[in-house]
């Protein structure tokens, strides 16, 4: 067997102008760590179109291997926790930004940063979720935990074609939820619908400035969207409600008013996926194993090989990306 693995290197000269090339490289290449991981699949989310086109800065350390999460099986290990052979699962913990990724056949981690792949989960399919669907259940949890139930009313998700909306409206929808999607996408609605939307709505509706209070039309949200459209879910959000914000893909603004949460006692529930405790992270990869239903995780999802990665970082940044990329590293 080769020691040796192709790798996606992002690198800065010094005019601060980046790019990126493929190059080969061995495990003594690779960060500080101690499990060394074969990385079976890997996936494309929107962070990872930013690190490599470089238009937001996500990379803080040079060069760096991008790529934020991956599944794939313990090749060596100097931590407690883990053996050859175990499969596991990586989402976030600054991989891909401030350590070496998942872009690359092998990578090399902290084993505090690793959770064991669920056994009805494969490879493929944990990175058909990806840090996209997982940080979605992270959404969908906080809901919950509000007391966020199908009885209260529906739950919008914006964003709705993108990886964390997509996986966002299977779960709430399997979950009995009646789920209102806004796309800027309508012509995607059959696909949306196929989800588990009941109602796709145009995101035009949400994404000009609106009005401090309006109409109560949802009683929680999943946003991966942010600036004008995350005041327009916050102001339209029934008495009691949550809105759950992950995203920014419109702005990373909130040109909001408090009248939603001192009018309506409205919660703004924060998500984030990178830094989240290894027992929540536990908790969602153990309700994605039987809350997501696999006929449709693989109608959201298309496969792709490593060669592929580059293009599919410039394609997911333009909105061109439909629900979930997988990266089949043996492709
Ligand atoms: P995608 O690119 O797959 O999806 C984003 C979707 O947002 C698009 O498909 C599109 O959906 C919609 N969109 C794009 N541009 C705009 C715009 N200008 N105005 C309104 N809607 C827009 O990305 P992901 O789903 O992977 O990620 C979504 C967001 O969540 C990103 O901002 C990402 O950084 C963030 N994120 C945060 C995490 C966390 O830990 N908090 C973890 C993972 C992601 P449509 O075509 O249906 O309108």
């Amino acid at each position: 067997m080769s020691d040796t693995f192709k790798a996606i290197l992002v690198s800065r000269d010094e005019d601060k102008k980046q790019s990126v090339a493929v190059e080969t490289l061995s495990v003594d290449d690779l960060m500080e760590g101690d499990v060394v991981v074969n990385v079976e699949a890997t996936t494309v989310n929107y962070k990872d179109g930013l690190a490599i086109t470089g238009r937001s800065p996500v990379v803080r350390r040079w060069p760096m291997i991008p790529g934020i999460d991956f599944a794939g099986t313990v090749e060596s290990s100097e931590h407690p926790d883990w053996k050859p052979g175990d499969k596991v699962i990586l989402n976030g913990w600054g991989t891909g930004e401030t350590h070496y990724g998942a872009y690359a056949g092998k990578s090399r981690v902290n084993g505090d940063w690793l959770i064991a792949r669920p056994e009805s989960v494969s490879a493929h399919d944990a990175m058909a979720v990806g840090t996209a669907g997982y940080t979605a259940m992270l959404s969908v949890l906080a809901l919950e935990r509000h007391g966020i139930t199908p009885e209260r009313g529906p739950v919008a998700v914006t964003g709705a074609n993108g990886g964390v909306g997509s996986v966002a409206i299977s779960i709430l929808a399997k979950l009995g939820h009646h789920v209102i999607a806004s796309t800027g996408r309508m012509s995607e609605e059959p696909f949306l619908r196929d989800l588990g939307a009941s109602e796709v709505i145009d995101r035009a509706e949400l994404s000009e400035p609106g009005r401090p209070l309006g109409k109560e039309r949802w009683a929680g949200a999943v946003d991966s969207v942010g600036s004008h459209t995350l005041a327009n879910l916050l102001a339209q959000t029934t008495y009691g409600g949550a809105v759950a914000a992950c995203g920014l893909a419109q702005g990373f603004d909130l040109p909001a008013t408090v009248m939603p949460f001192i009018l309506r006692g409205v919660s703004l529930l924060g998500i984030d996926s990178v830094m989240a405790p290894k027992a929540l992270r536990e908790e969602a990869w153990a309700r994605i194993a039987t809350d997501l239903d696999a006929a449709k995780l693989a109608r959201l999802s298309t496969t792709i090989g490593f060669d592929d990665i580059i293009d599919t970082a410039h394609a997911i940044l333009d909105g061109k990306v439909r629900g979930r990329v997988v990266i089949d590293m043996a492709k």
